[in-house]
């Protein structure tokens, strides 16, 4: 490392708008308030610069609790038996999804645990179905075979989120029981050649998690150049194995924004949501997301009673506000910060290199 100082790094990030892993972990390190300060302001002007002012806002369904997995920070783990599990019907799914078109929200996710109960035949069928209510369709539903994943881009699916949560292969492998870093990475390969938008995204304050991981993870954003990224941080749900793992929420916020700030820098145009994962760690979470780089929000459309048993992770924001209620009061806090609300299918541009 040569002896570079964070004053430095912003320098060569606002002009050259790249810089090294070590820098990045410089950065990250840093707790000066004018340094943090300088770095979000300049992820502000670059998000300005590169997607502008107007907010996407990307309708979530959560159809179903069911996962096969164990990944062990989540509260929808399969040997998490605590939790009240509920799959909607396709029926249910469809009328929801012409309920939100209506809304004149231009992107639907449809987002579950793993749930094999979904099977891909009729899946694409419901795909093929609701397209014709003119909407986006991103799908996060987690690791399948490719010919499903072609299946339902056949069928019109637009996007596939699939977070690594982490590029560290060591930490990757403490957290997934089931899973393959490379076979994950491996299905982002096919996903991109179906020709999806892709998305990938971290969790920030992991346990074992080191300000290196988290510089790889901003790296491996930009060197994969995926289409979307969801940055969140990690909240620690008591019936997991991981429930234990505390850190002060104001710090994993600021680090969490300071991820999504390079992110920004780096990625140029990448889709950057403020996640309700944020706006549960903090109060203003969202808006301070908005404020260091973000350009999407998640206003949730999953129906009651379902909405409070998709915990993910404890205290959800927005469990209780009525079906609808997330789009105004989304709507209320991108004029509050003097944006606008997208009119367009938000498709990610990218950058003229
Ligand atoms: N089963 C699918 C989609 C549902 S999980 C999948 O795994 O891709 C969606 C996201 O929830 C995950 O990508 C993860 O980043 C996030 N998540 C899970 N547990 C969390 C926790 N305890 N705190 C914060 N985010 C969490
Ligand atoms: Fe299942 Fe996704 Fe949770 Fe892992 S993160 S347990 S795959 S819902």
């Amino acid at each position: 490392m040569n002896s570079r100082t964070c004053e430095d790094v912003l320098d060569l990030l606002e002009e050259k708008e790249d810089c090294t892993e070590e820098e990045l972990t410089l950065l990250l390190r840093c707790e000066e308030p004018q340094v943090v300060h300088r770095l979000f302001t300049l992820a502000d002007a670059k998000r300005r610069k590169y997607v502008g002012d107007a907010v996407h806002l990307r309708g979530l369904v959560e159809f179903s609790n069911f996962c096969r997995k164990n990944c062990l920070y989540c509260g929808l783990r399969k040997e998490n038996r605590k939790l009240k599990r509920y799959r909607m019907s396709w029926e249910e799914m469809y009328a929801l999804c012409e309920r939100i078109a209506r809304l004149g929200v231009k992107t639907i996710v449809l987002q579950s645990g793993e749930d094999p109960w979904y099977e891909a035949k009729p899946f694409a069928e419901f795909i093929h179905r609701v397209k014709k209510l003119q909407v986006a369709i991103t799908l996060s539903v987690g690791e399948r075979e490719p010919w499903e994943y072609a299946l339902w881009r056949d069928a019109g699916a637009d996007r596939y989120l699939l977070k690594q949560e982490t590029f560290d292969r060591e930490l990757f492998a403490r957290l997934h029981p089931d899973d393959d870093y490379d076979t994950r990475l491996e299905c982002q390969k096919v996903l991109r050649e179906l020709g999806y938008q892709v998305g990938s995204g971290n969790m920030v304050g992991l346990p074992y998690q080191t300000p290196e991981a988290l510089a790889l993870d901003i790296k491996k954003f930009q060197e994969w150049d995926f289409d979307m990224i969801g940055i969140g941080p990690f909240i620690p749900h008591p019936d997991t194995p991981l429930g234990h793992f505390t850190m002060d929420p104001e710090k994993k916020c600021l680090l969490t924004l300071k991820v999504l700030a390079l992110t920004r820098i780096l990625t140029k145009t990448t889709n950057l949501p403020a996640t309700t994962a944020l706006g549960t760690l903090v109060p203003g979470g969202r808006e301070r997301g908005l404020r260091c780089g973000a350009n999407v929000l998640m206003p949730n459309f999953t129906p009651h009673p379902y909405r409070s048993q998709y915990t993910i992770y404890p205290g959800k924001i927005c469990v209780q506000e009525a079906w609808g209620g997330c789009l105004s009061c989304m709507k209320e806090m991108v004029t509050k910060l003097g944006r606008t609300i997208a009119t367009d299918y938000g498709d990610r541009v990218r950058p003229i290199r």
